[in-house]
């Protein structure tokens, strides 16, 4: 298959490609746009036929269910049940934005699309290629992160063309991407909300809309035994090709310790990367250093972290070291995606 590529780049030709895009998506084809978090890889959210390309497209395994997004607060209740409310609450507060909710689904959704779950994943994002593109589509767009299964979320246009080249329809490039991590997502279904993966929108902004929200243990604790809520959080699939510890400690002796490990695995032969911060790259000695940015700045340590992974893997690192990060506000979320690619080993020093 041929894969269109077109870039958006904010003229009057944009409506032309957009609704040339959602043809595409009428008819049961595949196309993968920007949004404010990563890019998404859309099918028709109500089409089952649309739905099993895009599990097909990224070899993602089917029961591991797909976000739809729409693109009017009036269209949810034609897709979810939102008995007590909570699911509007949500959406006054955080949509258009990195947020989806989990709700009871309507019987106008597949099974294919929700993995075979009763529930149904919903998001309205904010990022106005999305936006004009769920439009054009007709109002719901089934879309998980556009990258191979497997593979960190594209943050651009070129990563995704990287996995999907010649196995979707069309690839609209909007740019890089704002967040750089995925959406948070948080259970609706049950008395007490509960976030089954962390995100932008953090526990403290949840808990201000809804009182009390817990967040789901597995995220963060690799010795939980409990099933994760959300399906695809059980998968691994954030792994580098590499090896990939995280060391937890105090500053200087966190690089004092990642220096000691990067000299053994040279001395082994192994080509060594470090994932530091702007306030420490300076210091340590390894083939490749890259700067996630300041500490202070968690957006942009979000921003950078799948870029720097995928580096990582085309530079053909085989062991690598990243510092570890605070677990307040949106650190919850960059340390749970950095726990995953590291398979939890952690290092305490
Ligand atoms: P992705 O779009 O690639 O970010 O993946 C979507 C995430 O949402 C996966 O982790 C899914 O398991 C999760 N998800 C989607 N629908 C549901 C649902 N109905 N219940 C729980 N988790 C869901
Ligand atoms: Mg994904």
């Amino acid at each position: 298959m041929k894969t269109l590529y077109e870039v958006m780049d904010g003229s009057s030709k944009d409506e032309e490609k957009l609704k040339k895009a959602g043809e595409i998506l009428k008819a049961g084809g595949l196309v993968a746009f920007p949004t404010e978090t990563v890019y998404g890889l859309g099918g028709d959210a109500l089409n089952p036929e649309s739905s099993r390309k895009i599990y097909a497209a990224k070899g993602r395994p089917s029961d591991n269910p797909l976000i739809v997004h729409i693109c009017r607060l009036s269209d949810l209740e034609k897709i979810a049940w939102d008995p007590d409310g909570k699911g509007l609450k949500v959406a006054r507060a955080f949509w258009p934005g990195p947020l989806t909710m989990i709700l009871k689904k309507k019987d106008t959704v597949p099974l294919e699309t929700t993995g075979g779950l009763p529930t149904v994943a919903v998001r309205f994002p904010s990022h106005p290629v999305a936006r004009g593109l769920i439009d054009a589509a007709g109002g719901f767009i089934a879309a998980p992160s556009a990258n191979t299964s497997g593979k960190p979320s594209p943050t651009s246009a070129q990563y995704v063309a990287e996995d999907m080249d010649g196995r979707i329809d069309m690839i609209l490039d909007g740019g890089d991407v704002g967040i750089g991590l995925e959406s948070t997502i948080v259970d609706l279904t049950e008395d007490e909300p509960m976030i089954l993966r962390p995100g932008y929108v953090t526990q403290e902004m949840l808990t201000e809309v809804l009182g009390s929200v817990s967040v789901d243990r597995t995220i963060l604790d690799a010795a939980s035994t409990q099933r994760p809520k959300a399906p695809g959080m059980k998968y691994r699939h954030y792994a580098p090709k590499g090896d990939l510890a995280i060391v937890e400690g105090e500053p200087e002796k966190v690089v004092e310790r990642i220096n000691v490990l990067c000299r053994k695995a040279e001395q082994e032969g192994k080509k060594t990367g470090v994932i530091a911060t702007d306030e420490t790259a300076s210091l340590y000695h390894a083939d490749s250093v890259k700067s996630v940015g300041s500490r202070q700045d968690e957006e942009a340590i979000a921003h950078s972290l799948y870029r720097i992974l995928r580096e990582f893997d085309d530079e053909g690192m085989e062991v690598m070291y990243s510092e570890a990060f605070s677990l307040r506000g949106m650190g919850q979320a960059i340390m749970n995606r950095l726990l995953k690619a590291a398979g939890h080993h952690v290092i305490e020093v």
